[in-house]
């Protein structure tokens, strides 16, 4: 039974869906915001609506933003010969909220899998294999969820680059069997960083 109108029931529904909310919190998260409206309700609603308008995809890393290139691809003081890769924009944020290192990304939006039939240019590892072939890097850490997929994919990647001449590392030990970068803390991230080594 509805206890609200349409509206409200609407953006009940809405929130369900956000990662991490179910009805129950969804309900709650609603209630919160109706009863803030100047303070809460409306400042979201306009930012909600800005970076529905302005948001995209950078051509240049795969990060998404409201900016193309994105704000860390225009970032001039980042070290362009370190090239990290990731699985997700999700590790990108996490690395950044980590401060690990100031370099650029290359993020591949999955992993190779034949399970779901992924293969490597549905990933965009071509795209990876030239930017690194344009010469500016001169080291690509591989930054991958210590996944059996982000592992198959970090082999293959060092395979196809291995041509390029490029150095290759991977993160240490500190990333869990299994582990996914998003859900590691600051100070495990920072470490799996300073000690990364050649992969292989
Ligand atoms: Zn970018």
């Amino acid at each position: 039974m509805a206890v609200a109108g349409p509206e409200i029931e609407r953006l009940i529904a809405l929130l369900a869906k956000l990662p991490g909310l179910g009805p129950r919190s969804a309900r709650r998260a609603a209630l919160y915001l109706v009863k803030r409206r100047e303070a809460v309700l409306e400042p979201l609603a306009r930012a909600l609506a800005e970076v529905g308008e302005r948001v995209s995809v950078c051509s240049s890393c795969g990060n998404v933003d409201t900016s193309d290139p994105c704000t860390v691809c225009l970032d001039a003081t980042r070290d362009a010969s370190t090239l990290i890769v990731v699985e997700d924009v999700a590790d990108l944020w996490a690395l950044e909220r980590a401060a690990v290192m100031r370099a650029r990304y290359h993020v591949l939006g999955g992993t190779i899998s034949a399970l779901d039939g992924f293969g490597p240019e549905d990933i965009g590892i071509g795209r990876l294999v030239a930017r690194v072939a344009e010469g500016e890097v001169g080291e690509v850490v591989l930054a991958m969820n210590a996944t059996v997929e982000g592992q198959t994919t970090a082999h293959y990647i060092t395979e196809r680059l291995e041509p390029t001449g490029v150095r290759v590392s991977r993160l240490a030990s500190g990333v869990p069997i299994g582990g996914e970068l998003d859900y590691l803390d600051e100070g495990t991230l920072a470490a799996a960083f300073t000690q990364r080594r050649p992969f292989g």
